[in-house]
């Protein structure tokens, strides 16, 4: 079950599933799972899920779009200062 309310949260409005949990007073685990759910029920929706994946602030590598929480560390240089992956929902089109 997804919830409805991360579309108003999310829509133009980015923010990381620390920040979403904390929203819906939730643990971020389930805000993540949330959000897998409600990606998949967009795919043929107006509404679509854009993630600006987590990146490696020492090397620049980018992690995948599928990782909604931040990484422990970079497998190229195994760095821990990375940036945080940002979700939202932007229009279709
Ligand atoms: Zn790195």
């Amino acid at each position: 079950m997804f919830r409805k309310d991360l579309i108003p949260l999310l829509s133009g409005n980015p923010l990381t599933i620390r920040e979403i949990a904390q929203r819906l007073r939730t643990k971020p685990s389930e805000a993540e799972d949330d959000l897998v759910h409600l990606a998949k029920s967009l795919v043929h929706g107006e509404w679509h899920l854009s993630v600006t994946p987590a990146a490696c602030r020492k090397c620049g590598f980018e992690f995948g779009t599928d990782k909604l929480h931040k990484p422990s560390k970079c497998p190229k240089c195994h760095a821990t200062w990375l940036s945080e992956p940002v979700i939202e929902i932007v229009p279709r089109g």
